[in-house]
């Protein structure tokens, strides 16, 4: 048997990037030979392995056929004849598509390194059609390059307005879909991702909602500028739209509960932060319980940044109401529970004494 790193190992390697994990491939070997050197497999179906010592994944070289709609519709080929360069043919694009082996030797029957060299991603053959996470992929990988000087080559652009058109975007699963955005929007340029998408016509067939509002983006690029979490970066992507709306996108994606939270109490609340200096206590006072400020103070801190991230990508210097609204804060989470309950408050009234003497606080420091 034959063994040679593949994919993005490969890639990143010749880009001067770091490597994260490696793939590797296994031509010639069966699958009782890989159960008899001690690899476990990764699933009962699929010809992936795991190493017995290092546990990076060993998949063995398979020809692949799609059968069907969607991601179950596809038919593995894998034995010992398929050869090295079948196995590439199957691969999304030039540059993922080399292959090294333990001699240092580089297999690129695709030009991957032409395409490198020119900053190209292109795909690899017509067979790319076949899975449309695909198009997610190269949007990705355009998000992640970009400061490189990354582009789509046209003639896959073209392709992926043909997958789009197709419907069959449609047929992706909300598990696969989302774990591509979610590494999109983690990426270093993750407006570019959104954009791709846009320039191929797959937004209207995956995220129909964002295409009202490409000013969106602006925010998102300025969140990932200073290297903000995923949930953050998510709600300066979302904010623009009708609660209706997020609620329904997130719904549609199954997104995680802190993404789902975060982009709907911002798109709710954005437009009353920004009158933050004007706003009554008692308007600042609801601002707060709104994000349970006193049991979750991250959550209305993530809010804030979010929004200097929006206002930063308006053009905006700055955004005086987030420093506003952490004193506000801090000024009714300053309240002390503990005499009211010495005073032998409980249940509903000891809640309405506690909002009372927030609402003071907040009274207080706007007086300030
Ligand atoms: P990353 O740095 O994100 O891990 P990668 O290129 O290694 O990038 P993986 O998802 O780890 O991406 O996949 C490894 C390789 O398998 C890819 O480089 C590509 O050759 C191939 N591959 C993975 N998913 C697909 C797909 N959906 N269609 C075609 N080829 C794919
Ligand atoms: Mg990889």
């Amino acid at each position: 048997m034959h063994i040679y790193k593949v994919g993005g190992a490969v890639r990143d390697r010749l880009l001067g990037r770091p490597v994260s994990d490696i793939d590797w491939l296994v031509v010639g070997a069966t699958v009782e030979e890989m159960h008899a050197k001690g690899y476990r497999p990764v699933g009962a179906d699929f010809p992936v392995f795991l190493h017995p010592k290092t546990g990076e994944e060993y998949a063995l070289a398979r020809t692949e056929r799609k059968s069907g709609r969607g991601y179950g519709g596809f038919t593995f080929h894998a034995s010992p004849d398929v050869t090295l360069e079948e196995d590439l043919t199957r691969r999304d694009l030039t540059i993922n598509a080399m292959a090294e082996d333990e001699a240092g030797t580089l297999y690129d029957p695709y030009h991957g390194q032409t395409d490198l060299e020119n900053r190209i991603l292109r795909h690899v053959s017509p067979a790319f059609a076949e899975d449309p996470l695909r198009v997610l992929r190269v949007a990705r990988f355009a998000a992640r390059y970009a400061p490189l000087g990354f582009r789509v080559a046209e003639e896959t652009l073209e392709l992926m307005r043909q997958i789009s058109a197709s419907g069959e975007l449609q047929a992706l699963t909300a598990e696969r879909s989302w774990k591509e955005i979610e590494r999109a929007l983690m990426e270093a340029q993750p407006q570019v991702f959104f954009q791709v998408l846009g320039a191929c016509n797959a937004l209207q067939e995956l995220l129909p909602e964002l295409q009202a509002a490409p000013q969106a983006l602006a925010a998102l690029e300025q969140a990932a500028a200073h290297g903000l979490p995923l949930h953050v970066r998510w709600a300066c992507l979302l904010r623009l739209l009708p609660p209706a709306s997020i609620k329904a996108v997130n719904q549609r994606l199954k997104t995680p509960r802190e993404c789902q939270e975060l982009a709907l109490l911002t798109g709710e609340c954005l437009a009353l932060a920004d009158k933050a200096l004007e706003l009554p206590a008692s308007a600042l006072l609801e601002l707060l319980q709104k994000f349970d400020v006193y049991r979750r103070p991250q959550r209305f801190e993530d809010f804030l940044i979010a929004c200097e991230m929006i206002a930063l990508g308006e053009g905006k210097a700055g955004y005086p109401q987030a420093g506003y609204l952490r004193g506000a804060a801090a000024a009714a989470r300053a309240v002390d529970v503990k005499p009211l309950v010495q005073g032998g408050l409980t249940g509903q009234a000891l809640g309405e004494a506690l909002k009372s003497e927030r609402l003071h606080a907040l009274e207080a420091y706007k007086l300030n």
